[in-house]
């Protein structure tokens, strides 16, 4: 059952038996090794203090001393080596501050929070599962370790890695789960954003978003968030993720993230204060937040143009659109709508085709690009500084993308004395 990966970590397991400790592989890395699926992050877990780790290896990051984990480096890698351990008292439907160490596996894996997720492999290769985490994980249930009830009170967040889980894997949640999470969803309320949130992403990132967007929906817990999704955005959710909406289903083909994130706003039709808002609660980081408000906006942009059989009309929108909002933000957008079609995107193939095609062909596509500066233009027509210069230069980016003059400096020079003259 081991993965090259774990038999890599070996010497590491190795070298803690030989002091007398035991030390075995667990967490994600045994299910997703179980399931045949590759291992990302390998978490070791051992009897050894972890004093007595960082003694063993010269190469150690204290990263989460106050929960007994030392992060090992071995050739390059990094692993996470904690203690055996228990969680104290969890405070206020959260994660507890202080651990008690304990020398039994079976206690450590007792704390865990589902039975496939509290699995141990030996260095040997040996499966060792004492709550029955491979039987679950072959009926495609997802079992919490012990009481469900008991477990989503101790820690809400464990709500949603349930729903995360029962999306990417394809599980269904013994009734026990089901009625827990219909029951604490409301100490969801406990739960800070930026953890609602990277939850979210991972589901979204993972294989069939659609699915757990599903489960989200039908659990109702996204109506319990600490900050409140916009009620409109909401009800289309509650409404519009049920499993086989053809929109949802499209989610999986997209690649990026935030395209799925965009994909979801843009066919929930949110309108963009409310989109606004729900990342924000969220705490997305400005970038991310941008780049998918961008993309929303030149959708809006696009969408009046798009509805009409007016090529160049298009074509102008398009150019403007890409200038204002950024390549990077477009060949998202042309993603996202082509994921979508034909329902929310009004693009077909052909109109997909050809926007991609101007795209590649746009000699410049910023600013930066122009082969002319404020200054230069600023001395060329003699005119004071002010609003007009970035105007021209705008006006000036747009007809050179659009092929209509040289990307040269003399020739943008003539024709914004040109239009300095005419005074348009
Ligand atoms: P991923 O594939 O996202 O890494 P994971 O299950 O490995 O999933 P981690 O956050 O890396 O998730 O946690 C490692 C292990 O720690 C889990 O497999 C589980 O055994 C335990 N664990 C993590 N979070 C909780 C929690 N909130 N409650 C109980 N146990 C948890
Ligand atoms: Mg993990």
């Amino acid at each position: 059952m081991l993965t090259s990966e774990m038999r890599a970590a070996i010497p590491l397991i190795e070298r803690l038996e030989k002091e007398g400790h035991e030390a075995v592989f667990v967490g994600g890395a045994v299910r997703d090794a179980v399931l045949g699926l590759s291992v990302h992050d390998i978490d070791i877990a051992t009897s050894a203090l972890p004093e007595q780790v960082m003694a063993l290896f010269p190469k150690c990051i204290p990263t989460g001393l106050q929960h007994g984990t030392v992060t090992v480096v071995q050739e390059g890698v990094t692993y996470e080596v904690t203690t055996y351990r228990t969680e104290s008292e969890y405070e206020q439907f959260r994660k507890p501050s202080s651990v008690v160490y304990v020398l039994q596996l079976d206690e450590d894996l007792l704390r865990r929070d589902f039975t496939m997720n509290a699995m141990a492999i030996r260095q040997s290769g040996n499966v060792y599962d004492p709550y029955d985490g491979l039987s679950d994980l072959r009926e495609l249930r997802l079992r919490c370790v012990g009481k469900a009830s008991e477990r989503l009170q101790e820690d809400a967040l464990r709500m949603l890695r349930a729903i995360r889980f029962l999306g990417t894997y394809g599980l269904r949640p013994v009734p026990s789960l089901w009625r827990g999470l219909k029951a604490y969803k409301p100490l969801l309320r406990h739960i800070a954003m930026e953890r609602v949130h990277a939850e979210l992403d991972k589901m979204l990132s993972g294989d069939a978003p659609d699915r757990a967007l599903a489960w989200l929906g039908a659990s109702g817990l996204w109506a319990d968030f600490k900050e409140p999704v916009p009620p409109e955005l909401l009800a289309r959710m509650q409404e519009s993720t049920k499993l086989g909406s053809y929109e949802m289903a499209a989610l999986g083909l997209l690649e990026h993230t935030d395209e799925r994130w965009s994909a979801i706003l843009l066919s929930l039709q949110s309108a963009e204060k409310d989109a606004q808002d729900l990342l924000m609660s969220l705490r997305f980081p400005n970038k991310r937040m941008a780049l998918i408000m961008s993309i929303l906006q030149l959708h809006t942009e696009m969408a009046a143009r798009l509805n009409t059989d007016d090529e160049s009309g298009i074509r102008a929108a398009w150019l403007a659109s890409v200038i204002r909002f950024g390549e990077k933000a477009a060949m998202h957008w042309l993603h996202v709508v082509q994921a979508l079609k034909p329902r929310a995107g009004q693009v077909s193939e052909a109109i997909a085709n050809r926007l991609f095609a101007t795209l590649e062909e746009m000699p410049v596509k910023s600013l930066k690009q122009l082969a002319i500066g404020g200054n230069e233009l600023q001395q060329a027509l003699s005119r004071k500084a002010g609003p007009w210069m970035k105007e021209m230069l705008n006006r000036l980016l747009i007809a050179v993308a659009s092929g209509d003059v040289a990307n040269e400096k003399d020739k943008l020079i003539e024709r914004s004395k040109l239009w300095n003259e005419e005074g348009t």
